[in-house]
């Protein structure tokens, strides 16, 4: 059982760390060579206390305790009286293992060593002692006294009874720790990393602005900050480092590469919020410009004109054969004997559903054959069958495309693409308040005003941006949940801990395996797949236990 703790480094981390402990009703030893840094760290862990006195979640008395309870040290061999010593110093390597063959000299040989290190490999700072058994990774997140996840992380040598008491320590300070093997940026800073990955690929490619990718990751796939707006809190020189860091600990795997935008914001001072200036602009703490609060309309705008016959592929299907058109009643019945509920129940995937639903409740005739059309919504391109309904397009008919796995090469053969716009096949639509449109190359702009105004119709924010194998949310997503794929296969941690480590330590929304599971595995791998063929990048190649899961029509969580 620990009993002490030491932190060496009073910096961010190591201040929040200690506040915690103490907290907690643990004497803390913390020492900085920085005679500023100790007493700044002082100010910090008063004022945190300070704030949950205000909160009425500590007594005064408690906070007294609390502070009497800290010894601020510049000698490092006053650590030696603590049971466990968490280094929090600076992100390097040589110096932290200069510090670590110091620990190992003069504590007794029962302390435990455990670093919060970033990035860099557990068993090599543990090399640099005698008790590699004794020596475990302790990874906090920023803010440490605010956010719930510790990686708990097992080197090589770390021994079971190691990682059991640094466990025991996690829960004892109100953390959730999970358990993390030893492989490069644990779970977290691996799992996490195409998010500003992938964003900076899809500006490097012209595919969409920063702050339409922001706009995006927020409105349609419900992250809480964009990728680029989280970059400028985390610093670009923090972001480009790890980055570089699991890159070069993978020997160079593609889908760690990181990106000349990178380079080049750190090379010209733009690092974010601390320096005033990244993505976009800040005075003090106020963000100045970026993607703007959204400001939805009350209610759907009003039908375009010249637009009323609809036809959504799979609807003929999902109406049991049904090819008549049907004007949809005010009372949400789409077809003829049908509700919504009994559509449903025939639906094979939710998406042509909603679409049919939304398309349904704005007054829209739904027609039985595509060439009978105003409006044609491909939710399955690669399938133009006349089984399906498909009769060709009409002259100037608006087609709509989803491009979750599908890009303009694949229909350019098949139809025109100067009035066509691939969208994002996201489902659940019902959730979404923002659909993405992709431009092909050819596409007329009457015909994305007209397609913008027909999602406006159906009470959709839009957002036009370059046609792209799963557009923005998606490509994020399906990449996210295959960096989850490749870690679980390589036994980093069960799934559980990958998707609580994913919601606890960067707040998103879903775990990316439970992600993965809702949208369908098999959507994924089409999505990763069609990005593959379109960039001829091997950093989408799916994950092998991604292509498992779906040879057996299983998901991640429950086989
Ligand atoms: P920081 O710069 O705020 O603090 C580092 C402290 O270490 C400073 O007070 C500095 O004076 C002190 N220091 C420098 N050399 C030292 C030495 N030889 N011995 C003892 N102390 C020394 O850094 P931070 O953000 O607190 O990061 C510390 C560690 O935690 C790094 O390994 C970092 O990668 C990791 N980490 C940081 C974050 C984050 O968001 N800031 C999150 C998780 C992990």
């Amino acid at each position: 059982m620990i009993r002490s703790l030491g932190v060496v480094g009073a910096g961010t981390m190591g201040a929040g760390i200690a506040q915690i402990a103490l907290q907690a009703g643990l004497p803390v030893y913390l020492y900085d060579l920085a005679e500023g840094a100790l007493q700044t760290a002082q100010v910090r862990i008063e004022g945190g206390l300070a704030r949950l006195v205000a909160k009425g979640r500590l007594t005064p008395a408690d906070r007294t305790a609390a502070l009497a309870r800290l010894t601020l040290t510049s000698d490092l061999r006053a650590l030696a009286a603590a049971d466990l010593i968490i280094e929090a110093a600076p992100e390097q390597l040589q110096l932290k293992r200069d510090l670590f063959k110091q620990l190992d000299e003069f504590c007794p040989p029962g302390t435990i060593l455990a670093t919060n290190t970033s990035a860099l490999p557990v068993t090599e700072l543990a090399a640099a002692t005698g008790r590699p058994d004794r020596f475990v990774g302790l990874h906090f997140f920023n803010p440490v006294p605010l956010m719930a996840l510790v990686e708990v992380v097992q080197g090589a040598r770390t021994s079971a009874e190691t990682m059991a008491l640094a466990e025991e320590f996690a829960r004892r300070i109100g953390k959730s720790p999970v358990r993390a093997k030893d492989t490069p940026g644990f779970i977290v800073n691996r799992v996490a990393r195409p998010f500003p990955g992938e964003a900076l690929r899809l500006v490097g490619e012209g595919v969409a602005t920063p702050v339409q990718v922001d706009r995006i990751a927020r409105l349609a796939a419900g992250f809480r900050m964009g990728p680029f707006e989280l970059m400028d809190l985390v610093g670009m020189d923090v972001n480009y480092a790890v980055n570089r860091s699991v890159w070069e600990q993978f020997f160079g795997e593609p889908r760690f590469r990181p990106h000349p935008l990178q380079a080049q914001m750190v090379q010209a001072g733009l690092l974010g919020r601390k320096t005033g200036r990244g993505w976009y602009r800040y005075e003090g703490d106020q963000q100045i410009d970026g993607p703007a609060s959204p400001q939805y309309a009350e209610s759907p705008a009003p039908r375009p004109l010249g637009l009323e016959r609809v036809w959504v592929q799979g609807s003929a299907l999902m109406a049991g054969g049904l090819t008549q058109p049907e004007r949809p009643d005010p009372t949400g019945r789409l077809f003829e004997g049908q509700s919504p509920a009994g559509l449903k129940s025939h639906c094979p995937r939710r998406l042509p559903f909603d679409w049919i639903e939304a398309v349904g409740a704005a007054g829209y005739y739904l027609v039985g054959q595509s060439s009978e059309a105003q409006v044609v919504l491909l939710t399955d391109p690669h399938e133009l069958t006349a089984a399906h309904g498909w009769t060709g397009l009409a002259p100037g008919a608006l087609l709509l495309w989803d491009g979750s796995a599908c890009d303009e090469s694949f229909l350019a053969p098949h139809v025109p693409l100067d009035r066509s716009l691939s969208f994002a096949g996201l489902p659940p639509l019902g959730e979404r308040r923002l659909v993405e449109l992709g431009l092909t190359l050819t596409t007329k702009p009457e015909a994305a005003e007209q397609a913008a105004q027909f999602l406006h119709s159906l009470g959709r924010e839009t957002e036009i941006i370059q046609a792209t194998p799963g557009l923005v949310a998606l490509r994020l997503i399906a990449c996210l949940a295959n960096e989850a794929a490749w870690a679980l296969q390589e036994g980093v941690a069960d799934a559980a801990s990958i998707d609580t480590a994913m919601q606890q330590g960067v707040n998103y929304p879903h775990g990316p395996l439970a992600w993965a599971d809702r949208l369908g595995p098999d959507r994924i791998l089409a999505t990763l797949e069609a990005l593959q063929r379109f960039t001829g990048d091997d950093r989408y190649r799916p994950a092998p236990l991604l292509r498992r899961v779906v040879a057996s029509s299983g998901t991640f969580w429950r086989g």
